[in-house]
């Protein structure tokens, strides 16, 4: 009797495990399909560097400061400001645009 709890038991583990494998191996495909996806956006010009820290943002991002013919794109109002002010720092102003 003992033994069927225990085969059963076994059995469940396995089970078990194989599909926790199989889940992690499909977020893995996942993750790389949405790098391959990136890759291609940035590759497309879509995406863009945000200068100030590195994080790559659409270019539909609303927060960008203009320097003449080169428009720059931001994660986020900080990394605005903090390009803006190494810039003022640097000798050079420039408005931020937009919002
Ligand atoms: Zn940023």
């Amino acid at each position: 009797m003992i033994w069927k709890i225990l085969i059963f038991a076994v059995v469940g583990y396995l089970l078990v495990r194989l599909f926790k494998n199989d889940l992690l191996r499909k977020q893995k495909a996942d993750e790389k399909q949405e790098q391959e996806e990136m890759d291609a956006k940035i590759a497309q010009g879509e995406m863009v560097k945000d200068p100030q820290c590195g994080t790559y943002v659409s270019k539909d991002s609303e927060i960008t400061v203009r320097d003449g013919a080169t428009v720059y794109h931001f994660c986020s109002y900080d990394c605005r400001d903090k390009f803006l002010k190494a810039l003022q720092e640097g000798g050079r102003e420039i408005p931020p645009a937009g919002k």
